[in-house]
């Protein structure tokens, strides 16, 4: 987003690169599913699968009544690996012998799928064809002339040419609750396209409709409208934004004088966990010096008082 703002100020020259290299695209709503691309690309060499999670069953509800499997505390339960005992996602306690609160059936329904579970499902699909996972913890690394499956969270794809790529949980990462999500989605996924042979198959879990969809099928690899979605959101690459957080009291009195100046604008204060709370300054890129010097100020009295009473990020990566 920030070079693409530089590029539409002119600051930055844009070279176009020509693409000659040619895919063919499936989508959710296609005439090809993702089993039907991936035996299509085996043939040709390997298939890497990204999904967006760890794991095997991050979120499942009772089969029988479809009711939510919780932990005593109120946590959602999880299941880590295959045939182990689901695990509470907050308390880390272990339900050994699960069985549903509401109607004491015991058999899991899995809605959100981790890594694991897909590669279950694509082992039985493809059986024959070794199915390695690759993630942060760790990173599987292809040889030459072997043809397999990879199925890999972002950032731990290895490094290799592919005849398919399956670009699964297109709706969940792209809709992340974090400022940055769609922008992430569109640069992780338009990197992994480049990495598929000429004439290779790509499979998108989005609608046809989806702007993402419609962006990479014309190779517009820059996106206008998050642009301007975030210029009329008053955020980074238009704004600049400090993140103040603190005490709830504190953080209040400070909101307080700082709306009295009317120079900034300012958005909470928001309490974040008990007693503590945050603040979002925002400013153009004109007047940023002015809460550069307000942010100074503020850390030179803390340092004299001899204590912090105030955290400051400033221009967090993400929001
Ligand atoms: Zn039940
Ligand atoms: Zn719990």
């Amino acid at each position: 987003m920030e070079i693409q703002r530089l590029i539409n100020t002119g600051w930055i020259k844009e070279i176009p690169i020509s693409n000659l290299i040619k895919h063919t695209f499936s989508v959710l709503d296609g005439r090809d599913s993702d089993l039907a691309v991936i035996r299509k690309s085996l043939k040709n060499g390997n298939v890497l699968i990204s999904v967006a999670d760890k794991g095997y069953a991050n979120v499942f509800l009772c089969a029988k009544c479809r009711n939510l499997a919780l932990c005593d505390c109120g946590g959602k339960l999880q299941i880590k690996e295959k045939a182990t005992a689901p695990i509470c996602k907050l308390c880390d306690s272990q339900s050994k012998n699960w069985k549903c609160k509401y109607c004491l059936a015991d058999r899991p329904y899995v809605i959100a799928k981790g890594m694991d579970r897909t590669a279950e499902e694509i082992g039985k699909a493809f059986p024959g064809v070794e199915v390695l996972i690759s993630n942060s913890e760790h990173v599987v690394q292809l040889r030459e002339g072997e043809v397999k499956i990879v199925i890999s969270t972002r950032g731990a794809e290895p490094v290799s040419n592919y005849a398919g790529l399956i670009l699964l949980d297109g709706e969940k990462m792209y809709n992340q609750p974090y400022l940055r999500a769609e922008e992430l989605t569109r640069q992780n996924w338009f990197g992994l396209i480049s990495r598929v042979v000429a004439d290779g198959d790509i499979y998108l879990s989005l609608l046809n409709n989806h702007p993402l969809v419609q962006d990479v099928i014309r190779n517009e690899r820059k996106s206008q409208e998050l642009l301007n979605q975030r210029e009329a959101a008053k955020l980074t690459p238009f704004y600049r934004v400090c993140v103040i957080s603190g005490e709830t009291k504190a953080v209040n009195e400070f909101a307080n004088n700082l709306q009295k100046l009317a120079t900034f604008l300012i958005v909470g204060p928001s309490e974040v966990s008990k007693n503590q709370s945050e603040l979002i300054i925002k400013t153009t890129l004109e007047t940023s010096s002015n809460l550069v010097e307000l942010i100074d100020e503020v850390t030179r009295l803390q340092s004299i008082k001899g204590r912090d009473i105030f955290d400051f990020r400033f221009d967090p990566y993400d929001l």
